[in-house]
C-alpha cells in the first residue's frame, strides 16, 4: 500500500520536464492535441476539472524530460490564454511564465472559409491573430480575409 502511494507521489512531481497548469477543463485536450502531446514518446501526464482558486476549475499537462520553445507553446494562448508554464529541473522550477497569445498563426489551424485556397490546394495557411470590440479572439486569413473564430477553429 505505502508503496503504491510513494509512485504516485513520483508521478506528480517531475524530475524534469514542464508542467502546464491552469489550462480550462474544457480545452485541456485540444491542447494537447495543439501540441502534439498524443504522438508523444515522453511520459504525459494530465488532469482534468481540477480546483483552482482563480478559475474554478482548470486542466493540468505535465511532460516529463521535455521542453518547449516559446513560439510553440504559444499556440495554445488561441484556445488557453490563461495557461502558465512551468520548466522543471531536478525537481526544481527553473522559469515560470505565462503564454502569450501570438500576433500571427501559420500551418496548424484550418480555414474556415470552404472555398479558401488552403482548403484545396498545398499551401499552408496563416493567419493574423486580433481581438474584437468585444475581446473575442479571432484569426485572419492572410489569402482570402475570412474570419476564423474560437468557436469554429479546427486545428490540423
Ligand atoms: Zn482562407
Amino acid at each position: 500500500m505505502e508503496n503504491n502511494v510513494q509512485k504516485e507521489l513520483k508521478v506528480s512531481a517531475l524530475e524534469n520536464g514542464t508542467v502546464i497548469d491552469h489550462i480550462p477543463s474544457d480545452r485541456l485536450f485540444t491542447a494537447i492535441r495543439i501540441l502534439n502531446l498524443d504522438g508523444s514518446p515522453n511520459p504525459v501526464y494530465f488532469g482534468t476539472n481540477m480546483n483552482s482558486q482563480k478559475y474554478g476549475s482548470k486542466g493540468i499537462i505535465k511532460i516529463s524530460g521535455r521542453y518547449f520553445g516559446r513560439e510553440e507553446i504559444n499556440k495554445i494562448a488561441l484556445v488557453a490564454p490563461t495557461a502558465t508554464l512551468i520548466e522543471i529541473k531536478d525537481y526544481k522550477v527553473v522559469s515560470k511564465y505565462n503564454v502569450e497569445t501570438p500576433s500571427e498563426v501559420q500551418s496548424f489551424v484550418k480555414c474556415f472559409n470552404p472555398k479558401c485556397i488552403t482548403n484545396h490546394q498545398a499551401v499552408p495557411t496563416k493567419f493574423k491573430v486580433f481581438t474584437d470590440a468585444n475581446g473575442v479572439l479571432k484569426l485572419r486569413c492572410h489569402y482570402c480575409e475570412k474570419t476564423t473564430t474560437q468557436e469554429n477553429m479546427v486545428f490540423q
